[in-house]
């Protein structure tokens, strides 16, 4: 997020370096139920970025000291492979994926039904097999279809998108170009029936006119994600049938 380059982040008719207009997502694939072993799990591309999560549970919550009597808790894991970027990443746990595990189970703890299963342990992991920038909403969106793939109770299920800044335009989902040289990104996650925000984040600077329409934008492109999650578990469970509500 440097906020400067050479680079023409939007050109003079409005189109970013992909084709797309401002308010426009990239594609967008899910796909549910793509693990054997799991209890439930998800494959999600957005653009170049290409995300698995595996849920198991609800089980016994092991180490038993992190045991909530009155419910469920969620660990979550996010991980990026070390081939997922172009310099190979350190493998292991480091301070921003600490980071984006903790509010991708906060935004999840909003949705699940954990009062059901006290003492119990949710667990999700998230694995990064190919980073393009906006790997946390993705990682949720993931996340959320492979928790609703394992029968687990909720709410709703739970989209997530990045806005941002780039060229001085409001942007939605920014891509690593976009992401690295634009002035600020904005990912949020949303409980589609209530428009309730479960994740907000923010790097880099805006103005208040700016950062509304950002939501706005990031809003409604999480309804578009939340459309191809449902999509994607109709798909799973109508044997490849109709898609439709
Ligand atoms: P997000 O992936 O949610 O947008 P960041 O804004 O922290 O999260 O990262 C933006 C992008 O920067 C990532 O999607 C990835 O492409 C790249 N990136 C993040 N961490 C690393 C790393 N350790 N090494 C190389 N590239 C990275």
């Amino acid at each position: 997020m440097s906020g400067t380059t050479d680079m023409i982040l939007v050109n003079k008719d409005g189109k970013r370096i992909d084709g797309r207009t401002p308010d426009e997502h990239r594609d967008i694939k899910i796909e549910a139920g793509v693990l054997a072993n799991a209890d439930g799990s998800a494959y999600v591309e957005i653009g170049k970025n290409k995300v698995l999560a595996a849920v198991y549970g609800p089980r016994e919550c092991h180490p038993r000291h992190l045991q909530d009597p009155t419910k469920a808790i969620i660990q979550c894991k996010y991980n990026m492979q070390t081939y997922s970027v172009s310099d190979r990443k350190r493998p292991g746990t480091d301070r921003r994926s600490v980071e984006i595990s903790k509010i991708t189970a906060e935004a999840l703890e909003k949705v699940v039904l954990t009062e059901l299963y006290p003492r119990a342990s949710i667990d999700v992991y998230i694995e990064i097999l190919q980073a393009n920038a906006g790997t946390r909403c993705a990682g949720l969106t993931a996340a959320s279809v492979a928790l609703a793939d394992a029968g687990i109770p909720m709410r709703d299920i739970v989209p997530a998108i990045a806005a941002g800044k780039a060229d001085g335009y409001v942007l939605l989902d920014l891509n690593k170009e976009e992401d690295n040289f634009g002035q600020a990104d904005v990912p949020m996650a949303i409980v589609p029936s209530t428009n309730e925000i479960v994740l907000l984040q923010m790097d880099g600077n805006m103005t208040r006119e700016e950062f509304d329409k950002a939501i706005e934008m990031g809003v409604r492109g999480c309804h578009d994600v939340y459309k191809l999650q449902k999509e994607a578990l109709l798909n799973r469970y109508s044997d490849g049938g109709d898609s439709d509500e």
